[in-house]
């Protein structure tokens, strides 16, 4: 049985979100609409039913314990780190992740190559905590 619509409330709220992440981080939403809207209404499900907006192009044994790590929160650690949105909500005008500042043996490298970021000068501010990402995705993979 399919999963029931989430609530409007969230949608909308999700979706202010991302129009203005998008300006935040220098990115834009995928040139094909329901890529963006299938994201969105992922998203707004989990906030509807765990309170916190988790990746929804993920699978999580326990979701309950995934949001007490943050990690996948959106806009995620990667994306705050190296400004790569592997649901591809936050994309280049081609569609493309950003995967420039992503370590060589990321899966989004090995999936897009090298994709460089056309606003450097916007977005990842987390940036410095790229080390302690690594650490993470070695010693409990997500
Ligand atoms: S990959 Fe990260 S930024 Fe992209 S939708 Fe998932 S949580 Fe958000």
């Amino acid at each position: 049985m399919p999963s029931p619509r989430p609530s409007e409330q969230n949608i909308a709220k999700l979706r202010n979100f991302v129009q203005k992440y998008c300006d935040k981080s220098g990115t834009t939403v995928h040139p094909d609409p329901e890529v963006t809207e299938a994201v969105v209404l992922g998203l707004a499900q989990n906030a509807d039913t765990i309170g916190r907006p988790l990746c929804p192009c993920r699978f999580y044994p326990d979701k309950g314990a995934e949001v007490k790590h943050r990690t996948w929160i959106c806009a995620c650690d990667d994306m705050q780190i190296y400004k790569y949105c592997h649901c591809l909500l936050f994309v280049n005008k081609e569609g493309l992740p950003i995967t420039e500042y992503l370590p060589e043996e990321h899966e989004g490298r090995r999936m897009y190559g090298l994709v460089k970021d056309p606003t450097p000068d916007k977005g990842r501010p987390l940036r410095a905590q790229a080390e302690k990402r690594e650490e993470e995705r070695r010693t409990r993979p997500s």
